[in-house]
């Protein structure tokens, strides 16, 4: 019986829990929609599949906890969807936004009425947020419609698994009648089974029939068959899964009639390597999409966290005393983040810093201020203390500082203003602690997975991958952000194999774009 949804609880309530059933894509982040995205900065809790890969989990907020659900779990008892409900209406029903990411669209092949069903029954507000389901990804990542109006009137989604469950569950001779597309989930395994039954319906034997595995993901690749040769193609070419298959005449081979189109992504100078990015997670963090761009595929395993300050009191008292500083400098975009949450948390905006100057260290951090309304009026050249030191040898003495920065870190900048007769004053935004140890479904994730580089962005992220991956590192290559970071790497015996020009991601990822070049065999 349909429940009466308009009696539950707005899903906009904001201090209720509430779930989200939120659509991943494909798996490339750029094929989330904003709402998706909102909902997963939104989110306290975030249940996803183990299908849903690294770099669309990256999204959600920092402080979000991530639970993983095995998306074919069949052990234990009932449903495993309706297991999975009710642990989200029990998270929910502690007041927490909970966001249920499933790969692709939530409502296709994605058992959502099982778990929404008990969520409903705990009278928990629900809101369906829908995804780029496979087929469609699949079709635009071979470039064919899924209609056409020519031939394919219709568009079937089917499980090529239940062929092997339940024959009766899928009627093949309605399916092979139909002038129409069918998009087949779960149908690699099976590919034997539903060609051969389509076949013996009456569908043609060239029927053209095009493969996508791991669409949109850095190792994607894309073949041609058809319907009489699939079986055997696909068999030989080993195509992993997750992968969809569309048959109908829009999958029509845009050359030849059998594997001979493979059009990967897997382009660019880091095309198949995986990068281990080794920085916590921050909502702006752009060194996962560069190595994604340059068509690596890169694996967050943060080895430092970042944590409030011991004592939230010098922070405070200097934003409170900001309009009597000549200078504000920024050492990171945590310390901003930090600095700009305390000023609105007390009820102050941008006008309390009355004629301060704001001085962003880098990129990264003139970006966090201009994200959150400021100008910043002097960045360095130089991307590191002494650029600030000199970029100010002009101000006039003595002037006022205040230092935003970490718990840690070098004070050389402080030394150096001092030195030159300035007054300076140093708040803590945020401590950054080391990772004590790693979970075990990282570990396995490395295990299993080559990894190919390890990017090291500063000392103590050098000193807390020392620690954790141990000799590990000496099968890695190693990209090291800065001089001083790779001074620190050499502390502990460990030679980088590339050092950034500058230190900013996006000179990261070109020494190691770079050093690939230079390493690529040489065209057969
Ligand atoms: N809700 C998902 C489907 C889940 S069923 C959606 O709407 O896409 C799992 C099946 O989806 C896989 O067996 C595969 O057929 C397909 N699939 C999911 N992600 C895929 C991907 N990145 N590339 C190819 N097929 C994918």
């Amino acid at each position: 019986m349909p429940r009466d949804r308009s009696a539950s609880p707005s899903a906009y309530h904001d201090h209720h829990g509430k779930v989200l059933f939120v659509g991943a894509g494909p798996g490339d982040p750029g094929l989330l929609t904003v709402r998706a995205l909102d909902c997963l900065r939104l989110a306290d809790v975030v249940v996803y599949d183990t299908l849903v890969p690294a770099d669309v989990l990256d999204m959600a907020a920092p402080a979000a906890a991530r639970l993983a659900v095995p998306r074919d779990g069949r052990e234990g008892n009932g449903d495993p969807g309706e297991a999975t409900g009710r642990l989200l209406a029990r998270l929910a029903a502690e007041g927490r936004t909970v966001v249920r990411l499933k790969g692709g669209d939530p409502a296709v092949f994605g058992r959502l009425s099982e778990e929404m069903g008990p969520v409903w029954e705990a009278g928990i507000p629900v809101e369906i947020i829908p995804g780029v389901t496979a087929a469609a990804a699949a079709a635009a990542a071979a470039g064919i419609p899924l209609t056409s109006r020519a031939s394919a009137s219709s568009l079937t989604i089917l499980t090529g698994h239940e062929a092997a469950d339940k024959p009766e569950g899928i009627d093949f001779r309605q399916l092979a009648s139909l002038p129409g597309t069918l998009a087949i989930y779960m149908g690699v395994e099976q590919v034997e089974r539903w060609s051969s039954e389509l076949l013996s319906a009456g569908k043609p034997a060239d029927t053209p029939v095009t493969i996508v595995s791991h669409c949109s993901w850095s190792d994607q690749r894309i073949a041609v068959s058809t319907l009489a040769r699939c079986a055997a193609d696909f068999e030989r070419n080993n195509w992993p899964s997750p992968a969809v298959v569309i048959v109908g005449e829009v999958a029509q081979p845009v050359v030849g009639a059998s594997i001979a189109l493979d059009r990967g992504r897997d382009r660019g100078p880091l095309a198949g390597r995986r990068v281990l990015n080794t920085r916590p997670r921050g909502p702006r963090d752009d060194l996962d999409s560069l190595v994604r761009a340059a068509g690596g595929r890169s694996l967050r395993v943060p080895v430092i966290r970042i944590q409030p300050p011991e004592s939230w009191q010098p922070l405070d008292d200097a934003i409170r005393q900001a309009d009597t500083f000549d200078w504000i400098v920024f050492a990171s975009a945590n310390g901003v983040r930090s600095f700009v949450d305390r000023l609105r948390g007390a009820g102050l905006d941008g006008r309390s810093l009355g004629t301060a100057r704001l001085i962003a260290i880098g990129p990264a951090t003139r970006e966090a201020l201009e994200h959150a309304g400021f100008t910043c009026d002097l960045t360095p050249t130089l991307f590191r203390s002494e650029g600030i030191t000199a970029a100010l040898a002009r101000a006039p003495t003595p002037s006022r500082f205040l230092l935003v920065r970490a718990n840690r870190g070098r004070d050389l900048m402080r030394r150096e203003l001092e030195a030159r007769g300035h007054v300076v004053r140093e708040v803590t935004a945020y401590s950054s602690e080391p990772v004590e140890s790693l979970d075990t479904a990282t570990v396995a994730v490395i295990d299993q997975m080559p990894v190919d580089w390890i990017t090291i962005t500063s000392s103590l992220i050098a000193e807390s991958a020392i620690r954790l991956f141990g000799s590990q590192i000496g099968r890695w290559r190693v990209a090291s952000l800065s001089p001083i970071t790779s001074a620190t790497l050499r502390q502990h015996g460990i030679e980088p194999t590339v050092e950034a020009a500058a230190a900013a991601a996006e000179s990261l990822v070109a020494a190691m774009a770079d050093w690939e070049i230079a390493h690529a065999p040489p065209p057969a």
